[in-house]
């Protein structure tokens, strides 16, 4: 039975299409997720530790006559993403009946504070493995599952535009998921899947909670957009949105800013 798509959200314009969103218990994520679920899609809702906040999410999502749910996965272990892929399958199969997906956004994510020097072997390979190495094998296992004329959508970050030596190992995570963004949509183009990265700038989350508690710090972050202002979930949520729909149909290897014009020069 294929309880999404008849959901009653087939006029909308994510309509019968299926999608996973990794890390949207909460901050982009989870904008994202609320998002794609409000434009039609089936939505499903990947946490590592936040459950309830998970579930919360899947409720307000069927609240507003959405369709959703939640799988729980550690994306620091292979282990983990193993998990998640045969959870993804055996829930999509069982709630919808194939195990087909439209939509991909590799969203989780750590933050690694650290110049060249300060950065630990630990801490560099731990935000290796969460922001590079689980999108890698998440989509080495989802790409044979993802229908033509699917999305990918890769969280990058401005840091990979403009230098940033606090946070090095970060910056470099990111600048691999724009080169993996590129050359996938290089491979995936026949199948008419598109793949881009979407870049934030800083945005009001709980990864710059610290840094943005400071009124001096976030003064300074405001002055860095031409618009004056941090950026917030929903305005990425909007732009993923704008990719995730038919509307990008003809862009495909980009690299999006969405940073209100940080550092234009
Ligand atoms: P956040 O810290 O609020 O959320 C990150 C999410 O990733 C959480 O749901 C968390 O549970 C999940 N996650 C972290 N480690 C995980 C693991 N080992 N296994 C599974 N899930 C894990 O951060 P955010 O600000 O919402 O960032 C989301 C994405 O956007 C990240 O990839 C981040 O690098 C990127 N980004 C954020 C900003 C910003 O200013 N907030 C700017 C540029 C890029």
């Amino acid at each position: 039975m294929n309880a999404g798509l008849e959901y009653g959200i087939q006029g909308r314009r994510l309509g019968g299409k299926v999608a996973l969103v990794t890390g949207a218990s909460r901050g982009i994520g989870r904008a994202i997720a609320l998002r794609l679920a409000r434009e039609g899609a089936f939505t499903v809702i990947h946490y590592r530790h936040e459950e309830a906040s998970a579930q919360a999410l899947v409720e307000e999502i069927e609240g507003a006559s959405g369709a959703a749910w939640a799988i729980q996965a550690d994306l620091g272990t292979m282990t983990g993403i193993e998990r998640l892929v045969r959870e993804l399958e055996k829930g999509l199969l069982g709630r919808l009946g194939s195990t087909g997906l439209d939509i991909l956004i590799n969203n989780a994510g750590i933050a690694s504070q650290g110049t060249l020097g300060a950065t630990t072997e630990a801490a560099f390979d731990e935000v290796f493995a969460v922001n590079v190495k689980a999108p890698f094998f998440l989509l080495q296992a989802l790409v044979p599952r993802l229908r033509d004329g699917g999305r990918i959508i890769n969280l990058s970050s401005l840091v990979t535009r403009m230098a940033y030596p606090p946070e090095a190992a970060y910056a470099m995570t990111k600048g691999a998921i724009d080169t993996l963004s590129l050359l996938l949509a290089k491979e995936l183009g026949p199948r008419g899947i598109t793949v881009n990265a979407l870049a934030p700038g800083v945005i009001d989350t709980d990864m710059n909670a610290q840094l943005l508690s400071d009124s001096g710090n976030r003064r300074y972050v405001e002055s860095l957009s031409a618009l004056g202002r941090v950026g917030t979930v929903e305005e990425v949520a909007d732009a993923a949105a704008f990719l995730a729909g038919p509307d990008s149909r003809w862009i495909t290897g980009q690299y999006l800013d969405v940073s209100g014009g940080s550092f234009l020069g």
